[in-house]
């Protein structure tokens, strides 16, 4: 399995932590989603476009639809633009059908229809970032490439205490590093998936469920809850907690 990058002072007892309880609550707890039984590169691209800003559920039938209507890239790039915007414009976001169009056509012109398997090539598609990049070569080549969503920000923020919320581009960056430091080496697909479903499930914006956390005993948030990071449930717990003991 080809490993794209690992740099990152992550203390190893706490990456440790990290990696087994998101392992070990993802084979239980995680979502059985239809882009995660493909590794094609085309199908991951068009569940990753339409999820833009978009719940799951509201995403599985249009991902559906797309996909019987455009089976393979070559398909989509030769049809006409408002074909697939018909059926991405109701989700909003309109611009999704474009970018989907227009990838296809680069993929089919410029890399002679292959799908580029490179963070370089990736970021050469229209619409495509680096999170889109990182989800392409973890879910679909198996790559050891690292994801950051606005969830997996703030999980990650949270759990290493790091202010998720600060725009600075050295903060992103750190963010970066510790995603890409998380990573099992060979187990990325897995994993990515499981930060997905961590931070759309359990550490959620407004209300993390915090109690249910299976990495709750190592989260720097949780261990000192008056720390600008902090979440009120977080503290709620360490109320609880005391109060237990
Ligand atoms: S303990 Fe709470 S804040 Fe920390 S990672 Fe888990 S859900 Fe997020």
């Amino acid at each position: 399995m080809k490993r794209i990058k690992y740099h990152a002072a992550v203390e190893k007892t706490l990456l440790h932590t990290f990696q087994s309880g998101i392992q070990e609550w993802y084979r239980r707890e995680g979502r059985d989603l239809p882009w995660r039984h493909t590794t094609d590169p085309y199908h991951i691209l068009v569940s990753e476009i339409l999820l833009h800003q978009t719940t799951v559920k509201t995403v599985e039938p249009v991902y559906r639809q797309f996909l019987e209507r455009f089976p393979t890239l070559e398909d989509l790039a030769q049809a006409a633009l408002d074909e697939a915007k018909a059926i991405t414009d109701p989700l909003g976001y309109k611009i999704r059908g474009q970018w989907l169009h227009d990838i296809a056509q680069v993929v089919v012109r410029e890399f002679d229809g292959v799908f580029p398997n490179t963070l370089e090539g990736l970021l050469r598609l229209p619409g495509v970032g680096r999170y889109t990049a990182g989800a392409i070569l973890s879910f679909a080549f198996g790559y050891d490439a690292p994801i950051l969503d606005t969830n997996v920000n703030r999980l990650l923020g949270r759990y290493f205490g790091v202010d998720y919320k600060d725009p600075q581009a050295d903060t992103k960056h750190q963010l970066w590093s510790i995603a890409e430091a998380v990573v099992p080496p060979g187990n990325a697909r897995e994993f990515n998936n499981a930060l997905m479903d961590m931070g759309a499930l359990v550490c959620t914006a407004r209300k993390p469920r915090c109690l249910l956390c299976p990495v709750a005993n190592a989260c720097a948030t949780l261990a000192v809850p008056n720390e600008k990071n902090s979440c009120h449930v977080a503290e709620e717990r360490v109320q609880y907690r005391r109060r237990s003991e």
